[in-house]
This record gives structure tokens, C-alpha cells and sequence, in this order.
């Protein structure tokens, strides 16, 4: 007996940037969803496809086999169109003219965005589940695709370590995150990196720095100054060589900023006549077999997103907290940025002494 008889028919679509575990949340959601008795479709290509129309029912065997698969087999895009409001509308005028009661989006915090206005101005039913690399969504200790994305970058970083050492050089490896420093910490802390800038918010960076009296300060640089981030990353770098340490990997946020790692590179060489080689990761993070945490963490949050419709909620989107999948008030995650928990930028300083 189904709890909701106002829903017949889910939409599933994926947004933004692609994540891998999204598959496993689109087998979660069409399985939990056929068997509490609804129907499911796909929508391809994100909102863009949304307003195009492009509708395909999903049953148990057009999401066998996808588990393991990277990437999303609805495709994703960024739609242009969805920041504008008369858009918003027409979407759910299409949503309602082919009789879907509810759509789930996949996705970032800008796809959350899009759905929350589209409840909000439409009042059409949505459930969010967070997709993304970056883990920048406020409510949800962890966000599907975060955790590949990080072992995968470690992986790469393994290996510039091996090479780093063999030439006793400065490696600055740039990872993905937008303005969130999520990604950089974790991976600097699980690659033993020797320092790691984040982004702090839209115009700063923090950098943790060994200052001369032995203590470790948390310091905030405006992206403008990068002359000064430069000095402060060569004072340090300087020093572990002091040490005897004369490899180092820099983990560097993307921040937001085109050609950001190379104009420290640049800066470390000209004022400071320190060498450095810049890797950017890039896409590669995004790419590949989602991991076992991921796989999980899709399929627990794709059944909760059904369980919440089913008891009659919307506006609502999946989070894990505390070891507890559980759905949140959409509105929570909604223009909130996830803050650098500062203690883990002087722990990692603490551990590459
Ligand atoms: P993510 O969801 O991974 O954060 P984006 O920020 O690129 O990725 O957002 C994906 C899509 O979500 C955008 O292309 C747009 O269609 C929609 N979107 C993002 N921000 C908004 C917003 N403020 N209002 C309405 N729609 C939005």
C-alpha cells in the first residue's frame, strides 16, 4: 500500500558537474522507487534537457550493470536558462504536461539552488541528492563523488611524490573544489603533503605557516596578494630545506582563479629563485570507478530520497550526518559556503614538519 497516492511518476535528472556514485544513486532511486510501486523516468542532460523535453522511462534493467560506472548515464549539463525564473516555470509546466509528480535532482549546490526556486516559485514537488566532487554542500558531512574524487588524487600525488624525491624538487599540485577547500585538505593530510592552500572564500586564501618563534598561524592572503602568499610559501619551503627536506608537495586549491598555481610558481621563481614543477590534476578527479564509500553512500542516500517522498516530504535533500543518512530541509544548503575547519590546515602543518 503506498503511503503517497499523490505520486505516480518520478523524474530523475543529474546537474551540474558530474560525480562519480551518480549512477549508483540513479539504480537506487529507480529500484526503491519501482518497488514501492511508482513509476520512474530519466531526464537527460540535466535542467537544459529538462526543458527540451527529453524524458525516457527508467525500469529494473536500464540501470543493471551501472553500479561501478563513473560519469552519469542521464548525462549532465549547466543550464544557462535555469537562473532566469520564466524558465522555472516552463519547466514545470513540461514536468506537469508529462505527468511527473516529483523530480529528484542530482547534484551540486548550484542544482540545489535550482530546484529549491523551482518548489518554492512553482510549487513542483523536488527531492535533492548531493552529487558532487567537491563536498561544498552545507548540511551533508559528505557529498557522493567526494570521496573517489580523493583517492584518486592521492593516487596521482603517490606518484609525483616518487618523482619529487628522485630530483629533490618543489611539486605544486593543483586539485579540484571550486571555493572549497574540502577536497585540498583531505587529500594533503592523506598525501603527507608539505603545505595546503585553500580557498577561504570567494577572495581569500588560507595558508597554515611555521612562524620563527615555532608557531603554526592560520593565515588569510586576498587572492590579489599573491605576491605575499608567494613569500610566505618560500619562507616555509626554506625552511623544511633547513631541515634537510628537499622534496615538497604543495597541494593548491583550485580557488576559483585561472592560472592561479602557475603565478605562485612564477612568483617562488622570481623572488624567491625557488624551482617549482605545477601539476594540475584537473579532470582526471572527476573521472573513473566510483569507490566502495561512494557506491554506498548513492545507494543508502538514493533509497532515503524515495522514503521521503513516499512518507509525503518534498523540498527536502538527502545529507549524511553523523553517520546517519537523513533528509534535511532543502533550504539549509541553499547560499551557504562550507568554512575550511581550521584545525585540520594546523594538524597537516603539524605532521610535514
Ligand atoms: P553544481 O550543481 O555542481 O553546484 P552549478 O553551480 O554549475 O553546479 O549549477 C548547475 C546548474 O544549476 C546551473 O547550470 C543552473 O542550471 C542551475 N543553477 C545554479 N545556480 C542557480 C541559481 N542561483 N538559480 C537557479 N538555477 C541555478
Amino acid at each position: 500500500m503506498k503511503k503517497n497516492s499523490k505520486i505516480k511518476n518520478i523524474a530523475i535528472l543529474c546537474s551540474g558537474g558530474d560525480a562519480p556514485g551518480m549512477n549508483a544513486a540513479i539504480r537506487a532511486l529507480t529500484r526503491t522507487a519501482i518497488f514501492k510501486g511508482y513509476s520512474v523516468f530519466g531526464i537527460k542532460r540535466g535542467y537544459s534537457g529538462l526543458l527540451e523535453g527529453s524524458f525516457i522511462e527508467l525500469n529494473l534493467r536500464s540501470v543493471a550493470n551501472i553500479i561501478q560506472k563513473g560519469g552519469t548515464i542521464l548525462k549532465t549539463s549547466r543550464c544557462p536558462q535555469f537562473f532566469e525564473k520564466e524558465y522555472r516555470i516552463e519547466a514545470s509546466h513540461i514536468l506537469r504536461r508529462n505527468k511527473i509528480d516529483t523530480l529528484i535532482v542530482i547534484g551540486g549546490e548550484g542544482s540545489y539552488t535550482g530546484a529549491y526556486l523551482l518548489e518554492k516559485e512553482t510549487g513542483f514537488p523536488v527531492v535533492c541528492l548531493p552529487g558532487t566532487i567537491d563536498n561544498d554542500i552545507v548540511g551533508t558531512d559528505y557529498t557522493i563523488g567526494f570521496d573517489t574524487a580523493v583517492n584518486t588524487a592521492l593516487e596521482s600525488i603517490d606518484r609525483i611524490r616518487d618523482t619529487a624525491s628522485a630530483h629533490d624538487r618543489v611539486f605544486l599540485v593543483e586539485v579540484m573544489g571550486r571555493t572549497c577547500g574540502e577536497i585540498a585538505q583531505r587529500v594533503g593530510i592523506a598525501g603527507g603533503a608539505e603545505t595546503i592552500i585553500v580557498p577561504e572564500d570567494k577572495n581569500k586564501i588560507t595558508m597554515s605557516v611555521l612562524n620563527n618563534e615555532n608557531k603554526i598561524l592560520n593565515t588569510a592572503i586576498s587572492l590579489q596578494n599573491l605576491k605575499t602568499l608567494s613569500e610566505k610559501l618560500a619562507s616555509d619551503l626554506k625552511k623544511s630545506q633547513a631541515k634537510g627536506k628537499m622534496s615538497s608537495i604543495v597541494i593548491v586549491a583550485e580557488s576559483g582563479k585561472p592560472e592561479f598555481t602557475y603565478q605562485i610558481a612564477r612568483n617562488l621563481k622570481k623572488f624567491h629563485k625557488i624551482d617549482s614543477r605545477v601539476v594540475i590534476l584537473g579532470h582526471v578527479q572527476r573521472g573513473g570507478t566510483p569507490s566502495a564509500m561512494d557506491r554506498y553512500l548513492a545507494s543508502l542516500m538514493g533509497y532515503e530520497a524515495i522514503e521521503t517522498l513516499h512518507q509525503g516530504k518534498s523540498n527536502h535533500s538527502i545529507a549524511l550526518i553523523q553517520n546517519k543518512i537523513t533528509a534535511i530541509p532543502l533550504k539549509s544548503s541553499i547560499g551557504q559556503h562550507k568554512w575550511n575547519d581550521q584545525k585540520l590546515l594546523t594538524v597537516s602543518k603539524i605532521l610535514s614538519i
